[in-house]
């Protein structure tokens, strides 16, 4: 299959079950060339109406039958799957990742979509007795505005779809316009699975995101971004009380114990910080290394980071790709830069790669302190520093002292010893001996302080997109 045949798939937008007719379009890069590579539709804020209007219709029915919801959940994991292959490489050229991390992508699409077809939701019966008769239910909240970010596109989305359509919802679905085209292929070869209007998907550049979070029909707001558009996103819903989940930046930070076997821990530590080239709201940001053993966690880490292969994301045995785009890559370009002018040492790497596109090597940081750049803002690229620290207790207070919350994680040769730390740490989520291990179907995933507003997954994610209603009468008996 070549790249054409496989992005005609995604060149319209979905509103209604079929084509939405736009008259502009956008171009989308290919971060591994630096050039634009196709169009994608461009949705005026006008056009919204209709888009919503049909999501409003759809709703009326969607919402009353829960087998057949479960049904149509289970038929959508099916179509991905078998058609992943197509889909793949349309997600590795907008997005730069490696062919088997966008492949990777759809199957976690179709493992959410199966979780929540199978999740029940019990209706809740606090009393029937003589004395009277309760019941708490949960309602879908109607029309879901969601809105979602350039790193992971496909399954973040699907932390919305499948909960908020499980529930019975509606959705209409606003990609980064840095990666358009999976987001739309994925509704394009699901027309037919739901019913007209059930998922709709919008593409266009900003501002079409505040006539997302503006417009009057969705209830719910839900967005996956940097902390600051959270802000607005938060402010521009409040108008009408829109119900909002954010999904935020982090500043993750990995606590690394002076018992650690460091050979050991290397490989999955370097994973845990450069997978999908860092541009991963999860990912490990910054190491905090016990003095003891920083200085061969930076040999280690360097040795892995000298050793991956960097190519485009079609490239056989390409582990990291390039960075998705241009803002992006001047923005590590410069973190390391800072870092390096004040003293920081790049003991593998330091560069962008010389080639066209925005590669960059991936750079291991040694020498660095809080209050340097790269340490205290989320770089979210392929650089990570290394910190060394003396005191388990002041390590602590240093990876707590950020205004984001997302996750973090303790290592240490003594489990029960990290598993103690962890509630010290100020994060929606803390892994022992790995990072990131709490992110499952069936786990809830948010951030603290800064990192956002309500969770995604789980039964809780669901809850999210439901209110809460209490039926209540005399007894029935
Ligand atoms: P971004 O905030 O720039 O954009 C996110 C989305 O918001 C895009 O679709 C964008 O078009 C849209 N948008 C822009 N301005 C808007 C506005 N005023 N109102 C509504 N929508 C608007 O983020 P990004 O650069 O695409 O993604 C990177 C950020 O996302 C990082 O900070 C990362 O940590 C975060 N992120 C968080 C999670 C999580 O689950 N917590 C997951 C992935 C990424």
């Amino acid at each position: 299959m070549t790249s054409t045949d496989s992005l005609a798939l995604s060149a319209a937008a979905t509103s209604n079950g079929r084509d939405l007719l736009t008259t502009g379009t956008f171009g989308v890069i290919n971060p591994a060339t630096g050039e634009v590579f196709a169009q994608a539709p461009s949705v005026t804020p006008d056009q919204l109406d209709d888009v919503f209007d049909a999501a409003q219709n759809a709703y009326l029915s969607w919402r009353i039958d829960d087998e057949y919801r479960r049904d149509a959940l289970r038929r959508a994991a099916d179509v991905i799957e078998s058609r992943t292959a197509e889909l793949a490489p349309i997600l590795t050229f907008e997005q730069g990742k490696p062919l088997a991390d966008s492949t990777l992508e759809f199957n976690l699409a179709a493992t959410w979509l199966r979780y929540y077809a199978d999740l029940d939701v019990p209706r809740q019966i606090i009393r029937d007795d003589a004395q009277g008769f309760e019941e708490v239910v949960r309602r879908p909240l109607g029309v879901v505005s969601a809105i979602t970010p350039w790193n992971v596109p496909i399954a973040l989305a699907m932390w919305k779809i499948a909960p908020a359509l499980r529930a019975g919802n509606t959705i209409v679905v606003k990609p980064s316009p840095y990666t358009p085209l999976a987001t739309l292929a994925l509704a394009n070869i699901l027309r037919g699975t739901f019913p007209d209007g059930v998922l709709n998907v919008v593409t266009g550049p900003d501002p079409l995101g505040e006539a997302m979070v503006s417009h009057p029909i969705p209830r719910k707001v839900s967005f996956t971004g940097s902390t600051s558009v959270g802000r607005k996103v938060a402010l521009g819903a409040a108008d009408d009380l829109k119900r909002v989940t954010l999904e935020l930046g982090g500043n993750d930070p990995a606590i690394i114990l002076g018992d650690v076997d460091v050979d050991a821990i290397a490989p999955s530590l370097f994973r845990s910080a450069f997978a999908n080239n860092g541009q991963i709201c999860l990912a490990v940001k910054r190491v905090y290394a016990h003095e003891s053993i920083q200085p061969r966690l930076v040999e280690a880490l360097s040795e892995i980071a000298r050793s991956v292969k960097v190519d485009e994301g079609t490239v056989d045995g390409a582990v990291l790709g390039p960075i998705n785009n241009k803002p992006q890559y001047e923005r590590v370009k410069d973190l390391v830069a800072d870092a390096v002018s004040n003293g920081a040492r790049a003991t593998a790497g330091g560069k962008p790669i010389d080639r066209d596109g925005y590669f960059h090597q991936p750079t291991i940081l040694d020498q660095v302190h809080d209050g340097m750049r790269i340490v205290d803002e989320e770089q979210f690229g392929p650089a990570l520093p290394i910190i060394s620290f003396r005191d388990e207790a002041d390590a602590i207070v240093r990876a707590n002292r950020s205004e984001y919350g997302l996750t973090a994680s303790v290592w240490s040769g003594d489990a029960d010893h990290a598993a103690q730390l962890a509630p010290q740490i100020e994060a929606g989520q803390v892994s022992i001996n790995m990072h990131g291990g709490g992110v499952r179907p069936h786990l809830p995933f948010g951030g603290h302080k800064h990192s956002g507003v309500g969770v995604e997954n789980g039964p809780w994610g669901l809850h999210g997109f439901t209110e809460l209603q209490v039926i209540a009468g005399p007894s029935r008996q």
